[in-house]
């Protein structure tokens, strides 16, 4: 059989039937499983089939079914399903690490993920350096021969710089680091990280992936061993397993993830070509705008610019505060990939924990509003924006 495109994928792939042949996919609510006899529950025990389960926080059929489905997506050989997106980078991390392991990682991080790295793995004795993400030249001085990952967002939150992904698995790859990366920003529809040289791919799948904003969950994919004899021993005894009523969900919403963020992307990729210059605006960033830093990369290494903008907005925190109140359909939260579009400000929300100065070696200024494209007419966003920009 010829290799199906990611669309059909999205809609069958790790599909498993039950005796029923029910159309769409069953919820399996059910944290155990029977065993027709003692000897079968000792057999299993010793090695479970690909159809037989044990118990739901080892695996379960709909999870399973969503793991299958976003591994074939992905193009990876297989995926294991967490509770979130943070149990996902956490997961990556901690299963493969040990005391006296060294981690490189770039600095500009969503701030759970900050957390992982310099709190909580350097507290069980393993080393981190943080670099600028963009500075090849930072990543080659703090990659040691007995670096054992590096780790970074492939297009950071939320200033949208992006990592090119091929350059610094090239440096890992040399002294026989795995190359970790957070993916949220490049979504499982334009990204190619395995092909760029990712070896272990992380999604909050809270985003795009459900992208109607109703269930936390997230997923490691990579190869078979580092997924099932690495990541999978780690999570199932620690407790960060997806539950089968949000694997139901997500399964449901990959359906229509190609549909979905085709659509924002293009909005997006709009809404920041019409807005630059705005006399309101510093500036706006996005990936695919000719003036990003990094525009010739991000066009090489995405199909599209993403769904998430950065607007740098005139009068700092004021000027910001103006313009999120005068908002009618945008609303302010602080998810993102969701049909509804959302607009949070970093500085004081999501990146409060963080000193002002390191705020500022972040890009994260006091105007500065990220704005996750939805699903709603492109017309009635940009004047609902222009509308806000007036009043700042
Ligand atoms: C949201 C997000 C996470 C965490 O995902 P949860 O599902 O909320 O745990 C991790 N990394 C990035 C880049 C994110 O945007």
């Amino acid at each position: 059989m010829t290799e199906k495109q990611t669309r059909t994928k999205l809609v069958h792939a790790g599909t498993r039937r039950s005796q029923y042949g029910e159309v769409a996919e069953a919820i399996f609510l059910t944290q155990g499983f029977v065993y027709d006899t003692a000897e079968a529950a000792e057999a299993r025990f010793i090695e479970a089939g690909a159809d037989e389960f044990i118990y739901a926080r080892y695996g379960n059929p709909t999870v399973r079914m969503f793991e299958d489905r976003i591994a074939a997506v992905e193009g990876t050989e297989d995926a294991f399903a967490t509770a979130s997106g943070m149990a996902a980078v956490n997961g990556a991390l901690a299963s493969m690490l040990r005391a006296g392991d060294h981690v490189v990682s770039a600095r500009a991080l969503f701030g759970s993920c900050l957390y992982i790295l310099e709190e909580v793995l350097t507290r069980y004795g393993v080393e981190v350096t943080f670099v600028d993400g963009t500075d090849l030249a930072a990543w080659r001085a703090a990659i040691r021969p007995d670096t054992k990952a590096v780790f970074f967002e492939t297009i950071s939150n939320p200033t949208l710089e992006v990592i090119d992904i091929e350059a610094v698995a090239k440096l890992a790859h040399a002294v026989g680091a795995l190359v970790i990366v957070d993916n949220v920003f490049a979504t499982p529809i334009f990204s190619r990280a395995k092909d760029q040289g990712a070896d272990v791919i992380v999604y909050s799948a809270t985003k795009h992936i459900d992208g109607q904003g109703r269930c936390l969950g997230g997923v490691i994919c990579g190869t078979r061993d580092f997924v099932r004899k690495v990541a999978e021993p780690y999570l199932k005894h620690t407790g960060g397993s997806l539950s089968p009523f949000n694997a139901w969900v997500m399964l449901k919403s990959m359906e229509t993830l190609d549909l979905r963020v085709r659509a924002q992307a293009e909005t997006a990729q709009a809404l920041a070509e019409t807005l630059e210059g705005h006399a309101a605006l510093e500036k706006v960033i996005f990936p695919h705008l000719p003036s990003h830093p990094q525009y010739d990369l991000a066009r090489a290494q995405m199909a599209a610019g993403g769904t998430v903008l950065a607007l740098d907005i005139k009068g700092g925190k004021a000027g910001a505060f103006r313009f999120l109140n005068a908002l009618e359909i945008v609303t302010i939260s602080n998810n993102l990939g969701d049909a509804k579009s959302i607009a949070t400000h970093p500085a004081t929300t999501t990146h409060q924990r963080l000193t002002p100065e390191q705020r500022a070696g972040l890009g994260i200024t006091d105007g500065l509003i990220r704005l996750s494209v939805g699903l709603e007419d492109a017309g009635d966003l940009l004047r609902d924006l222009q509308t806000a920009l007036a009043a700042v």
